[in-house]
């Protein structure tokens, strides 16, 4: 169609994207970078700053307010007004105090300040973050601390700077400390190992790169559900006629006005610095992914909750509501955000990428090897890193991995596998090498390259050069799966140098006769873990359970597993926690399990109450004036032509009475539970005894709604949700 052709509104929209700048040239404007440092910091503090990022040294005082004088120059240039500690408390969300830098000096002038002081660290009013018993409320004594790993940013008019929470004992308070400690181990631990291979490397970064779902839905239309408002997602509703059945959502035609949402979203998101690169349709209807180009780990993390709350606010503007509940409506697919991950060297080589030499493929099949043995290792703990209430919905009910941990590698990887483990025991002949070597490993690259196989239903796949966790939730901060994953393979690869250095030491193998060796007893001894069939089905349960993986549908039985003799002593080595942090972060956890649950049965006594049953009784109303004023006008002859009417009444008799019996009886196992003392059987018993009646009260709810008048039912039903474009 030619330009002139075109109605006026198509014109403008054409015209208005062909003026944008480039999206390249849009990115990382607001984002204090190594460009912006270079241009705006001494060299000292630049300097300083740069050994800082790389290897952990401290800021002292005056280079501190050299920095933040820099920083202040550059928010101002952008005309930023405020600045804060950006951090992430246990509550999984990000959180900011705003300060202004506007400042009064004693002689009643006005000025902008910010210095070191208020760059380095910083004392929130944090006494209402949850702390698990850490900080005494009293004393209320914790503080932020800047994360130079991670640029600072101007998001709207406030410069943001990424910091970790503490108690002022030393105690993590976030998300992010434990992260930060357990990349640290795992650059230590993978760095001495990919130094067999290549003495170089200084450095090794673990990598993240999200897949976000999530859905979205008419703003006007979200708010009338007070579900979906105060818990994201829908307690009941009957399915529309139509789902996802028909895979007409899937990658097809992005609807016009959510793909002005992605395009205002994915412009925000470039001058933030967040590399998101691709957007498509998801499987149910009004769902979608969008996806960045991985990163290092932590900095990806600070980008999926910025990204999640940018969201928030570009939904808002365009009329929409963003859902990232795990399962905001019943019958079609929930969100998830699979968490694609590897480790990278400073050398720039992806260490769970085959190469082009037989040592290189020997690299990959160490760490590969592994990350398998350490997941085999730590199965349950990993479990544990991806429980929560919301995730509860999708994890095992068929559509997303079961709770069941276990590892995808494809044929061609397990043939590979195979072979090694008959190498045989201590030296290597010369041919056996040569075997191994070209036949073997030298071929990974070529088996990799067509390894088209793929299994939708794991939740730890291999895919080519990284492996991908699929059971992490759509809303959840991805710094807890990534604690979990990047603390254990720092255990394993430190126990693997320790047993590959004993037997060059004492044994006087060659290097990689050695590694092979190793290698060769994890692959034997973490068998259990690597499954290539359906993860969905029966039978794979009953196979887990005979192989001992651990099979925990709910949180709170996941969570158990933190406070382990085996999870302490894993976080104590690796540094990642300790006992009096693990304990906290589990009682956190088991309390915003229950706070959940909790805020769901008061909603749905609620629903019942409030919106249900006035509307039921009303058309029974109706049903009623119907059927006496036939009774007035037909006399005895009524009969026939009010049996309808009367089946009805009689139908949405029986299901309000079953209704509110279930919703009293759930809001008395509530409040029984609500007395209980400790916060472990609280949340057990809340699983155990209140939330099963949510699917139960649901059921005569929804009944309700298909038997009542459409322009009585008071609740915006999925159809409108789902199909409003
Ligand atoms: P697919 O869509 O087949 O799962 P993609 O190559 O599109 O695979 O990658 C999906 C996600 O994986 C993207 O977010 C991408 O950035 C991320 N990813 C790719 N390579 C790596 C890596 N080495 N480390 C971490 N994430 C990665
Ligand atoms: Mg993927």
């Amino acid at each position: 169609m030619r330009f002139e052709a075109l109605a006026e509104s198509d014109k403008r929209q054409i015209m208005a994207i062909s003026e944008d700048k480039k999206r390249s040239e849009l990115f990382a404007q607001n984002v204090f970078n190594d460009r912006k440092m270079q241009q705006f910091l001494t060299e000292e503090a630049y300097g300083k700053v740069q050994s800082a990022i790389f290897s952990g040294s401290k800021i002292d005082r005056k280079i501190a307010n050299q920095v933040a004088e820099g920083m202040k120059a550059w928010a101002l240039s952008l005309g930023a007004t405020h600045y804060t500690h950006w951090f992430q408390p246990l509550t999984g969300a990000t959180a900011e105090k705003h300060d202004a830098f506007f400042d009064l000096k004693s002689d009643g002038s006005a000025l902008e300040k910010f210095g070191g002081n208020q760059l380095v660290q910083q004392e929130p009013d944090a006494s209402s973050f949850p702390s698990g018993g850490i900080r005494n409320t009293f004393e209320a004594r914790g503080y932020t601390a800047w994360d130079p790993t991670s640029p600072a940013f101007i998001y709207k008019t406030t410069l943001c700077i990424p910091t970790v929470f503490v108690a002022y004992t030393g105690e993590a308070l976030d998300n992010k400390a434990p992260l930060l400690r357990a990349l640290h181990a795992v650059d230590e631990a993978a760095t001495s190992v990919a130094q067999y291979f290549d003495k170089n490397v200084k450095k090794v970064y673990a990598t993240l790169g999200w897949e976000q779902e999530y859905f979205l839905v008419d703003k006007a239309l979200a708010q009338s559900r007070p579900d979906i408002l105060m818990t994201g997602r829908t307690l009941v509703g009957n399915h529309a006629a139509k789902g996802q059945q028909l895979d007409d959502h899937y990658f097809g035609v992005i609807p016009s006005r959510a793909l002005s949402f992605m395009s205002d979203l994915e412009k925000q998101c470039m001058v933030l610095g967040i590399p998101v690169k691709t957007r498509h349709n998801e499987v149910a209807p009004n769902q979608f992914e969008l996806a960045p180009v991985f990163e290092e780990a932590n900095l990806s993390v600070d980008h999926n909750l910025l990204l999640m709350d940018v969201m928030e606010n570009i939904a808002n503007r365009h009329g929409f509501k963003v859902l990232f509940h795990e399962k905001p409506f019943a019958g079609i697919n929930g969100s998830g955000k699979h968490n694609n991950w590897s480790l990278a060297t400073d050398t720039g080589v992806n260490l769970l990428s085959p190469g082009s030499t037989p040592m290189k493929n020997l690299q990959f099949l160490t760490f590969f090897v592994n990350t398998i043995k350490a997941v085999d290792n730590y199965e349950e703990l990993l479990r544990s890193s991806i429980a929560s209430a919301s995730n509860d919905h999708r994890l095992g009910a068929n559509e997303a991995p079961p709770s069941i941990i276990s590892i995808f590698i494809g044929k061609q990887l397990a043939g590979v596998l195979d072979e090694l483990e008959g190498v045989s025991q201590g030296k290597l002949s010369p041919q056996e090498k040569t075997e191994l070597k070209l036949n073997v490993v030298g071929k990974i690259p070529e088996i990799l390259l067509d390894n088209t196989d793929r299994n939708r239903t794991s939740p730890f796949a291999f895919t080519g050069n990284k492996f991908e966790m699929r059971g992490v939730g759509a809303k959840m901060n991805c710094a807890k799966p990534m604690t979990v994953l990047n603390t254990i393979v720092a255990k394993q690869l430190t126990d693997f140098k320790k047993e590959v250095d004993a037997l060059i030491d004492k044994k006087n193998l060659k290097k990689d006769e050695a590694v092979f060796n190793v290698l060769r007893e994890y692959i034997k001894t973490s068998k259990r873990i690597r499954f290539d069939g359906d993860g969905y089905s029966f039978d794979w349960q009953e196979e887990a359970r005979k192989r001992k993986l651990s099979n925990n549908k709910n949180t709170p039985e996941a969570l158990q597993i933190l406070t382990s003799k085996q999870s302490l002593e894993l976080f104590q080595a690796t540094g990642v926690m300790n006992e009096v942090e693990l304990k906290a972060h589990q009682e956190v956890e088991l309390e915003n399990y229950v706070f959940h649950l909790q805020i769901e049965g008061r909603i749905l006594n609620e629903l019942v109450y409030n919106h249900v049953m006035p509307a039921a009784l009303r058309y029974q109303n109706l049903l009623l004036e119907n059927v006496a004023g036939l009774k007035e006008v037909y006399g005895a002859a009524h009969k026939n032509i009010t049996q309808p009417q009367l089946n009805i009444l009689e139908q949405i008799g029986e299901h309000l009475t079953d209704a509110k019996k279930l919703t009293d009886a759930m809001m008395d196992a509530k409040k029984r539970t609500d007395n209980m003392g400790s916060i472990a059987k609280k949340a057990k018993t809340y699983c155990d005894t209140v939330k099963p009646y949510f699917d139960k009260v649901r059921e005569h709810v929804d009944a309700l709604e298909r038997l009542i008048s459409d322009d009585l039912w008071p609740l915006t039903k999925y159809r409108e949700l789902l199909f409003v474009k």
